[in-house]
């Protein structure tokens, strides 16, 4: 057997958690090849070491003095290799750094020495080969991930290493440039090397038990989820279930390699599989909840729209030439909404409505901000009836305003649309009536 095991922030924050991180890694022979995130917040209070590096590259970018910030960056790691008792030293490592910095090398360089760094400790601390994820994952001029050309190179490049740290969050583009994936981004890197190296399981560590049911931070001690598919994962992920980066999924899903997120504060618990399919029944009718606030509604009003070929294509269109992308379209005969992400949208509002008044004529547009999706997601929904009617009583019981709601084709999932002020008592409610109640 062979395992990948990615490392998130909080697991690597300190010496201590590298302690329990090094023994979980001793502790089994097929975990060969390790993932590490950059240090993270050792409280709540605390700075991850990557925004940290974001804040003095921003100081750097505009000429300022930033000696102090990457002393503080300096000390993170200092107070590591001291606690491991490493004998290590990252002086010339932060000397290039400094130097890279005043020659402007990027945002991207400089968070991803975050993870660069913590790399170089973990392969020192473990004994295995460092492998800089520069030379093994690729970018295109555009920024697009190269997934064939990785997998090659990344592929003949572990064949050479029986066990190997391969930093995560950054590879490189064709010239050399280094560029990150999105925030949370060292989730995708534990699956292209999983894929690379063909192992038998990803095991992804963070700092909860698992997948819950929903977000921790708005439920109480949530139920966790022994098993879940790709599918649903995605859908929860990219609604806000921060736990896996929503595009962690892919390199692994053709290749049939199952995803175990596991605890490392508490190693012994089973955690959550992710897989294909499965036919164990979720013990609840749906699997999990998860939602976003900040959204908008461009609602679009015009007498017998539903008649006007290709209405909604031009209105869809005028977002298109503005450059936002869309999250749900509900419609209905004469009216047709478009839910797009506020931050996005806000300071092209105008140029928007100019565009659909140009290419479709409305009779009327209103637009609500502040509103929050929420996914109620479960494979087990198809089997079962008045799922959106127990979420409506629900929700009206808690005194909830539904603003939309969209039932996705593949009856996977339910998408709710609150104000963003109703969010959490909203989450509350559907949480109560499925898990709680279980009615
Ligand atoms: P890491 O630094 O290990 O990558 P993240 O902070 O990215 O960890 O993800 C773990 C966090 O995700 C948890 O601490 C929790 O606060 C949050 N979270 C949000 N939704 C969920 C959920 N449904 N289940 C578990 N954790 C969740
Ligand atoms: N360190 C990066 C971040 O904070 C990547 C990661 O942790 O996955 O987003
Ligand atoms: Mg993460």
């Amino acid at each position: 057997m062979k395992k990948v095991v990615k490392f998130g922030g909080s697991s690597l924050a300190s010496a201590e958690q590298f302690g329990k991180v090094g023994a979980i890694i001793r502790a089994d022979k097929d975990r060969r090849y390790v993932v590490p995130s950059a240090p993270g917040k050792r409280d709540s209070k605390d700075t991850k070491v990557t925004d940290m590096l974001y804040g003095a590259y921003a100081l750097a970018e505009k000429g300022k003095d930033f000696d102090k910030e990457l002393e503080a960056i300096k000390a993170r790691y200092q107070e590591i290799i001291d606690g491991l008792r490493l004998e290590l030293s990252l002086d010339k490592e932060f000397e290039k750094v400094k130097a890279d910095f005043k020659a402007k090398a990027g945002s991207d360089y400089a968070a991803s020495r975050g993870e660069y760094l913590n790399g170089i400790i973990m392969a020192d601390y473990l004994g295995y080969d460092f492998i800089d994820a520069a030379e093994v994952i690729f970018f295109d001029d555009n920024g697009n991930f190269m997934p064939d050309k990785t997998n090659e190179v990344l592929r003949d490049r572990l064949k050479e290493s029986e066990r190997a740290v391969i930093p995560g969050f950054y590879g490189a583009k064709l010239d050399g440039t280094i560029k990150t994936f999105s925030r949370g981004g060292s989730d995708i890197t534990g699956s292209i090397v999983a894929k690379a190296a063909k192992v038998d399981v990803y095991e992804n560590w963070t700092d909860v038990s698992g997948f819950l049911v929903a977000d921790p931070r708005v439920i109480d001690n949530p139920k966790g989820i022994d098993t879940i598919t790709y599918r649903e994962l995605r859908e929860l992920s990219y609604m806000g279930a921060s736990v896996l980066h929503e595009d962690a999924i892919f390199p692994v899903r053709k290749e049939g390699i199952p995803i175990n997120i596991r605890n490392t504060n508490a190693p012994k618990d089973k955690g959550t599989w992710i897989v294909e399919d499965t036919c164990q029944r979720s013990k609840y009718t749906i699997t999990g909840i998860a939602g976003k606030k900040g959204f908008c509604a461009i609602n679009i009003e015009k007498d017998g729209m539903n008649s006007e070929v290709g209405f909604g294509r031009k209105v869809l269109q005028a977002f298109e030439q503005n450059g936002i992308s869309f999250e749900h379209v509900p419609s209905g005969i004469d009216t047709m909404t478009v839910f797009v992400h506020q931050s996005e949208f806000e300071e092209k509002e105008q140029n928007v409505l100019a565009t659909i008044h140009k290419l479709v004529q409305p009779d009327f547009i209103e637009l609500e901000a502040d509103l929050a999706l929420i996914a109620v997601v479960g494979r087990g929904m198809r089997q079962t009836r008045g799922t959106a009617g127990r979420i409506f009583s629900a929700l009206a019981h808690a005194n909830v305003n539904v603003k939309m709601i969209d039932q996705g084709s593949s009856e996977l999932n339910i998408i709710i649309g609150v104000k963003n002020d109703d969010f959490e008592e909203a989450i509350r409610a559907i949480y109560r009536i499925f898990v709680e109640i279980q009615l």
